[in-house]
C-alpha cells in the first residue's frame, strides 16, 4: 500500500510514525520543513479540556497524553528527546463570574477523592506565584498537565518514522488528483506521484486543498503570537492562565507570554500590535512583565474549527482512499499524537481506538 501524508506537522508527524510502523510505503509531503508553522512554535501545554471523561473530547485527550508519554519514552530510548513533562496549571479568575464558574468546577470534583482541582484563594496563589496582582480573585489549580517541546516532538515523531522508512518529499502538494472517484495521488511543484491513500494533515492549508476536490472543511487560519522574555527572578514553575492568555518559565530559560487570536488570513508576521496586545494583558496582571527584555516574537497558524475540534475522517464515501486530519485549534500539540495514530487506523484496519464521528465534517453542514 502507498500512502500520502500532506503536511509536516505534529499530526502529519505523528500519522508518518505511527504508519511507517506497518511497513507499508509512507511519503510525507511537506512544503516548507518540518515543524516550520505552529508545530513548531506553540508553547506545548498540554492542558486537557474539563470535560466529563466519557465525553468524546476528554477520551481524544486521555489517549493522546497517553501516547505523549510513550513517544516520549522512545524518543529518549532513540536517543532524542520531546522534552515531555508534568506541569500543573493555574486558571485565574480575573472577573467575579469566571470566580464563580471555576469554583463550580472546583466544587463538582469536590467529593472526587482522585480529583486534580483545586480552588486557591488569593493567599494561596501568592504562596506560589507571589507576583501576581492583588486584583486576582483566586485561581483553580489543575494536577493534570503536561508540557512537551512542540518543535522536539515533531522532530522525534519524524525521526523515528524515518528510520522506519518513510520519505520525506519536500514540496508543494498543489492538487489532489482523483480518477474515478479514487484518490490517484498529488501533483506537486516537482511533479505527480501516485498513491492508495492521501491524508490531508496540512493544518490551517487544509482548507483550500480540499477545496481543490469541492470538499469544503472550515479549518481556518487563526494567528497566535507569543514573546519569550529574559527572566529577572525565579522561573514560573506553572502555567498560568487567564482570559485565553497564559506565562509560564520553559527549558530554554525564558518566559514565554502569549497570546493573540488573529482572524487575518495566512498572514504569519509578528506585528508591534501583537506584542502590545500582549504585555498590555500580561502587566494587567503580572506588572513585573512590563520591565523584561524581548528576546523573541513568534507567529504562526493555529488550523482552528468553527467549535475548536478537530476533523478527522475517512471521506471514502466521497473520495476513496482520502482521509482529512487537521483543525486541532488551540489543543493541537495536545490532540497531535492521537490524531496521527486515528488516521493510520483508519487506514490499517477501519476500527479506531476511540469512536470519531463526532469529528465528521459533516457537522458543519448548514
Ligand atoms: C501561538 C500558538 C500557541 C499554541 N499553543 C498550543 C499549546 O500550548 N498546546 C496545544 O495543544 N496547541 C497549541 N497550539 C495549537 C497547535 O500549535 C496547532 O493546533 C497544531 O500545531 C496544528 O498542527 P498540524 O499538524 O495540524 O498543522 P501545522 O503545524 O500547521 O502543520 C501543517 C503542515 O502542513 C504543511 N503544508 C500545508 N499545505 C501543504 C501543501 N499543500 N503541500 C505540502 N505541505 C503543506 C505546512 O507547511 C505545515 O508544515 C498553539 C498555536 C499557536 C498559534
Amino acid at each position: 500500500m502507498k500512502i500520502c501524508i500532506i503536511g509536516g506537522g505534529i499530526v502529519g508527524c505523528a500519522a508518518a510514525y505511527f504508519l511507517s510502523k506497518s511497513g507499508h510505503s509512507v511519503e510525507l509531503f511537506e512544503k516548507d520543513t518540518i515543524g516550520s508553522h505552529a508545530s513548531g512554535f506553540a508553547l506545548g501545554s498540554l492542558l486537557p479540556p474539563s470535560a466529563p471523561k466519557e465525553e468524546p473530547i476528554a477520551m481524544l485527550s486521555d489517549l493522546s497524553l497517553q501516547l505523549h508519554a510513550e513517544i516520549a519514552e522512545l524518543s529518549v530510548r532513540n536517543g532524542l528527546s520531546t522534552d515531555f513533562r508534568k506541569k500543573s496549571s493555574i486558571v485565574l479568575a480575573t472577573t467575579p463570574s469566571k470566580c464563580e464558574e471555576l469554583k463550580n468546577l472546583s466544587e463538582r470534583h469536590a467529593s472526587d477523592l482522585t480529583s486534580k482541582y483545586r480552588w486557591l484563594e488569593p493567599t494561596e496563589l501568592s504562596h506560589i506565584e507571589a507576583r501576581i496582582t492583588d486584583k486576582v480573585m483566586g485561581g483553580l489549580y489543575f494536577d493534570g498537565s503536561y508540557e512537551v517541546d512542540s518543535r522536539s516532538i515533531c522532530f522525534s515523531l519524524w525521526q523515528m518514522a524515518e528510520q522506519k522508512g518513510a520519505d520525506l518529499n519536500n514540496s508543494n502538494v498543489e492538487e489532489l488528483e482523483i480518477i474515478n472517484g479514487s484518490v490517484k495521488g498529488v501533483r506537486t511543484n516537482k511533479g505527480s506521484f501516485d498513491f492508495d491513500y492521501v491524508i490531508v494533515a496540512a493544518g490551517p492549508w487544509t482548507k483550500p486543498l480540499l477545496q481543490t476536490v469541492g470538499i469544503n472543511v472550515p479549518v481556518n487560519p487563526q494567528k497566535g503570537q507569543i514573546l519569550r522574555l529574559k527572566p529577572i527572578g525565579p522561573d514560573i514553575d506553572v502555567s498560568i492562565w487567564w482570559e485565553g492568555n497564559y506565562i509560564t518559565s520553559k527549558p530554554d530559560g525564558l518566559i514565554w507570554l502569549g497570546t493573540t487570536e488573529e482572524d487575518i488570513g495566512f498572514n504569519e508576521n509578528v506585528t508591534e500590535f501583537g506584542r502590545d496586545t500582549i504585555i498590555q494583558s500580561a502587566a494587567d496582571i503580572f506588572p513585573f512583565v512590563k520591565s523584561l527584555d524581548l528576546v523573541k516574537q513568534t507567529a504562526c497558524l493555529r488550523p482552528v474549527t468553527p467549535d475548536l475540534q478537530p476533523v478527522i475522517e475517512d471521506l471514502s464515501y466521497l473520495i476513496k482512499g482520502l482521509i482529512v486530519c487537521s483543525g486541532g485549534s488551540r489543543n493541537g500539540i495536545l490532540f497531535g499524537p492521537a490524531m496521527g495514530l486515528l488516521a493510520s487506523e483508519m487506514i490499517l484496519s477501519q476500527q479506531t481506538s476511540i469512536e470519531i464521528s463526532n469529528w465528521s465534517i459533516n457537522r458543519f453542514e448548514n
